[in-house]
């Protein structure tokens, strides 16, 4: 079936707004991806992101609905970004939490459980330290500013018009896609911030091939190895759309968490300390919101699920123009 070419304007490079880019202009449409900041990433949730690709651990509190989504934009990943790291995840717990890993356990899947010895073979920077784990093998992870510059080159390759500095309302355009992200909270009233803080440090003394997540009783709390021994930290999940700086109580946390997986963590450098805020809907549910006809359509709402669901919401989108049925993941009207 041939695409029927239409000129689409899409508000936002953030993660969501640069899928959408580079799935709708190699589906043949012409596209111009308009972005309010003038540097690239300058003021976006998603250079925050600790990139973990992870739909097993993230279904542990998602909602059921999202796994086959999120399995999809994964398989997506891996098959567009050739730097994906495909090595697996791994939650460890502090012995005296053990039947928290139980617990996880039961209730996610795509896992096996392995011994201390198996662990140590798989990160041998933790010998002795944990007796178990549980191993996510086909998980992955990246790191974020090297796959945000991965996609807006790819949407460069793909033709898209790129202009950054700008706001737009997409007025001559046959189809609006709004992917502002928070800034979208006047046009979609239910959407809400959820704030989240990281650290960013550097150590040589440690080295991991895999994010790490530490059971924790108030917050996810993982590592995730990006380059040249800097490890994202994260994250805190606060109701609350305040962007300034991080607690004290937020940092030992998250601090503390990574000298409880390693106390050579604690000579790290801290190269950042920050909170960002994550566009959610009331059931956490990303979706792609259809306006004015079709005309207009928001996508939004990513929450925790940026990176892993962006392909999959791009997919949404192409197929509900090329008018094939339309994913639950796509309502008229509502947000
Ligand atoms: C600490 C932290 C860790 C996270 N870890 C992960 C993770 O490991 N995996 C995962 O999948 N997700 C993760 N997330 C969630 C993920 O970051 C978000 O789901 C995602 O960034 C939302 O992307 P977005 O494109 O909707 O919004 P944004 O990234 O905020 O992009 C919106 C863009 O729109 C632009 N804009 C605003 N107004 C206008 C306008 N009028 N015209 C043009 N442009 C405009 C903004 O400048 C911005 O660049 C994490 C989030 C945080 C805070």
């Amino acid at each position: 079936m041939t695409v029927q070419t239409r000129s689409i304007t899409i508000l936002g490079a953030g993660i969501l707004g640069l899928w959408q880019a580079v799935t709708l202009a190699r589906a043949g449409h012409r596209v111009r991806l308009v972005e309010a900041s003038a540097e690239p990433f300058a003021d976006c949730a998603s250079i925050l992101a600790g990139v973990m690709l992870a739909p097993e651990r993230e279904a542990e509190t998602a909602p059921a609905m999202l796994r086959k989504y999120s399995l999809e934009g994964v398989a997506a990943w891996r098959d567009f970004y050739p730097d994906v790291r495909a090595n697996g995840s791994l939650v460890i717990a502090a012995a005296r939490d053990l039947d928290e890993l139980d617990r996880f356990s039961a209730r996610t899947e795509g896992h096996r459980r392995v011994s201390g010895a198996e662990l140590a073979q798989l990160e041998p920077d933790l010998a002795g330290r944990f007796g178990t784990a549980l191993f996510f093998a086909e998980e992955a992870h990246a790191p974020a500013p090297a796959a945000l510059a991965f996609l807006l080159s790819a949407a460069q390759e793909a033709g898209v018009e790129i202009v950054f500095g700008e706001t737009s309302s997409g007025d001559g355009a046959d189809i609006v896609v709004d992917c502002r992200g928070i800034a979208a909270r006047d046009d979609l009233p239910t959407l809400r911030g959820v704030r989240g803080e990281r650290a960013l440090i550097r150590t040589r003394e440690v080295s991991l091939n895999r994010p790490l997540q530490l059971l924790h009783p108030r917050l996810p709390l993982y590592i995730v190895p990006w380059d040249d021994g800097v490890y994202m930290v994260g994250a805190t999940v606060i109701e609350s759309e305040e962007r300034g700086p991080v607690s004290v109580r937020s940092a030992l946390e998250l601090l503390g968490g990574a000298y409880a997986v390693h106390p050579a963590f604690a000579e790290a450098e801290i190269l950042d300390l920050c909170a960002g805020v994550r566009p959610a809907f009331p059931d956490n549910v990303p979706r792609a919101v259809v306006r004015e006809g079709g005309r207009r359509i928001f996508v939004n709402g990513a929450y925790r699920h940026g990176f892993l669901l962006g392909p999959v919401l791009a997919r949404t989108v192409a197929d509900y123009i090329e008018g094939k049925p339309a994913s639950e993941l796509l309502v008229e009207h509502g947000g």
